[in-house]
């Protein structure tokens, strides 16, 4: 079938459509209807099955593939290679799901998974799905803060942690920003399970805090059913940013999930089952989820988490893992790309990579520059595909499954089955013709495996996501895109206050309040600017209230940022000013901030209260300018 035929089965017949991609998970009980879109934009898909996400990732295989690998833990830290078959793997799950129930961790209940890119970490996520408990996995770059807020929306009943990460050989402690932002949080988790890796010292709270060690041994044996529940029962929440300060908690469904997943294997990612995934990304984000965990095991793959850097010991090492692991199918990020282009290109054609069919890269848009080295130095088919945390999974990309397209540069693709994309002009609403710049939107209801809701606040989702164009009730991506006679999109920033470090997604508002919570601070304004390497950095405007006493006042902003939120979110430099550039109305005018941070034109400038102002902060940045 044509790309063209498939697509648009999929949006005007999504029961046929849906109900055939279906097929390709386990029902242990039927569901009553594809979809019920009764209350939009509350999309329920396969409502009335139950199924359970860890059978299909793990308990379904076993018979065909118990023996097979399922996961191999890389770590290039610590210097630990371990595989794990189906069966291993099965049990391993089985045992934290001891652990968990042994707690009192039940269906519905939340756990947080707060934990470096290690075997244990993938167990965790398994296990949780598997008894019906909901993760909410919280990237391990984040400090306290956000950590806390985290934990007070989510009320997690048990945490999960290690004792510490590593990075470029350095351990990261994680016990002690976890124990702060507990006793920061409104809400205590019960218990906390901490998985000593023997990099650093921790001190265990009597009464809260489990040995992982201990605990698995008490549970070795233990093999804890299924919790079969409806589709629409959720599978997880993943907490992501936006234009407040208050993170969003995506939460996705169980049914859909699993379905949308096994159906991009087929369509998008095209391994098969036997073969490796390696996904590069870390757990803590979707891609991750999607990625790592899920998709490749759902579909019968082994998959490569990978703990290290790309450079270490040398910048082969991911490609010597393609080989040794024969890796069909990997997936990276444009910045992971740009770190390896600094490198001898030699690192990568070192190896046999014949077993590699394509790179997939996602997260940030892929400039022609870096498309063409990566090309050049694999030889491979390289997939940009374009998607969001809500979404679960592209909503742009060559569909090599269906059509084995022409890829363009600077285009992810073409919308991906079950996703009505449109481009709508922000101010009149039209949808928009080709080569018109307008606000990607999606006619609901979303495809299964996409949000299906904000956790606990079905308002916020509607009012974020499906009322900011006038007059009409559909999703905004809130990028602003153009699309080709052809078809092919092309993605040209957001609409919004977020911005994308490295493939980082973050909220400048978050930034801001970070900053704020200085003592001496009584204004300020974030901003991302253009980054050769990272895609975009953060830059920080800041008034003090004491102007006699700002020697240090930089670095102690930047020491607050990675206390709170995490080194991620530190701005590149935070310029101490007098006033910022306002509007009459008092609203501080970030595209003018953006533009001189960039050394552009700020352009019309009229409607700014006091245009002195912006000549001062030029000048400020003249005589420091950012050299991340
Ligand atoms: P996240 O939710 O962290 O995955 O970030 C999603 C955002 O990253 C999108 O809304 C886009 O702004 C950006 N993004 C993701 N993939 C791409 C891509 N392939 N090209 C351009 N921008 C992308």
């Amino acid at each position: 079938m044509s790309y063209k035929a498939h697509h648009e089965r999929s949006i005007q017949d999504p029961d046929g459509f849906w109900g055939e991609q279906a097929q390709l998970i386990h029902w242990e009980k039927p569901y009553q209807s594809v979809l019920n879109y009764a209350n939009p934009p509350f999309a329920k898909w396969f409502e009335g099955g139950l199924t359970n996400l860890c059978y299909n990732a793990i308990d379904r295989h076993l018979k065909e593939r118990a023996n097979q690998t399922a996961l191999v833990a890389v770590s290039t830290e610590t210097n630990i290679e371990k595989t794990y078959t189906y069966q291993e793997l099965y049990e391993e799950v089985n045992r934290i799901a001891a652990i968990l129930k042994a707690n009192g961790v039940k269906k519905g209940d939340r756990v947080l998974i707060y934990m470096p890119m290690i075997a244990e970490a993938c167990f965790a996520m398994l296990a949780c799905v598997r008894i019906g408990a909901i993760h909410s996995v919280v990237f391990g770059g984040f400090a306290s803060h956000s950590l806390a807020s985290r934990i007070d929306d989510a009320k997690p009943k048990m945490i999960i942690t290690a004792e510490a990460g590593m990075r470029g050989g350095k351990a990261v402690p994680y016990k002690p920003l976890l124990d702060e932002a507990i006793t920061l949080a409104t809400s205590k988790p019960e218990k906390v399970l901490v998985v000593n890796r023997g990099l650093v010292d921790y001190t265990p709270i009597a009464g809260r805090d489990l040995d992982y060690a201990t605990e698995r041994q008490k549970h070795l044996n233990d093999i804890v059913p299924i919790e079969w529940v409806d589709s629409t029962h959720p599978s997880y929440i993943l907490y992501t940013s936006g234009t407040t300060g208050k993170p969003k908690g995506v939460q996705r469904d169980t049914g859909g999930y699993t379905v949308a997943l096994a159906s991009t294997m087929n369509h998008i990612f095209c391994g098969k089952p036997g073969e490796t995934m390696f996904c590069t990304s870390d757990i803590g984000w979707v891609v991750g989820h999607s990625y790592i965990i899920y998709a490749p095991l759902i579909h019968g793959m082994a998959t490569i988490l990978y703990e290290g850097t790309p450079l270490r010991p040398d910048a082969g090492i991911w490609w010597q893992l393609v080989e040794k692991y024969k890796v069909s199918v990997m997936f990276s990020a444009p910045t992971a790309v740009r770190v390896l282009k600094k490198q001898d290109p030699a690192f990568l054609s070192k190896y046999d990579l014949s077993s590699l069919r394509a790179l997939f890269l996602a997260g940030e848009p892929l400039d022609e520059p870096t498309a063409s080295w990566i090309h050049d130095a694999i030889q491979k088919p390289i997939v940009d595909n374009y998607w969001q945390t809500e979404t679960g999974w592209p909503m742009l990309a060559i569909q090599r499954g269906v059509e084995v397209m022409p890829h363009k540069f600077g285009s992810p693709g073409v919308p991906s089955f079950g996703y009505n994309l449109k481009l709508l002009d922000d101010a009149t609403t039209a949808e928009l013709g080709p080569d018109q710049k307008g606000v990607i939107a999606i006619e609901g209801p979303l495809p299964p495996g996409c949000m299906q809701t904000v956790w606990g606040d079905d308002k916020r989702f509607v009012s974020t996501y499906w009322e900011t164009i006038p007059g009409k009730t559909i999703y905004s991506t809130f990028d602003w895109g153009i699309k080709d006679k052809d078809g092919y999109f092309f993605i040209l920033g957001r609409t919004d206050d977020v911005i994308n470090v490295a493939g980082h997604r973050l909220g400048t508002r978050e930034i801001e309040e970070s900053l704020s919570s200085h003592s001496n601070i009584s204004e300020v304004a974030v901003v991302g600017i253009e980054d050769k390497l990272k895609g975009q950095v953060a830059i920080g405007f800041a008034i003090p209230k004491d102007a006699s006493n700002v020697a240090s006042l930089e670095a102690e902003l930047m020491k607050t940022v990675d206390q709170q939120l995490g080194a991620i979110a530190r701005p590149a430099r935070v310029y101490i000013v007098t006033a910022l550039p306002k509007t009459r109305s008092g609203k501080i005018v970030r595209r003018a901030l953006q533009a001189v941070a960039e050394g552009r034109d700020p352009g019309d400038i009229s409607t700014m209260e006091d245009q002195t102002v912006l000549a001062q902060i030029k000048q400020i940045i003249e005589q420091n300018p950012n050299k991340s």
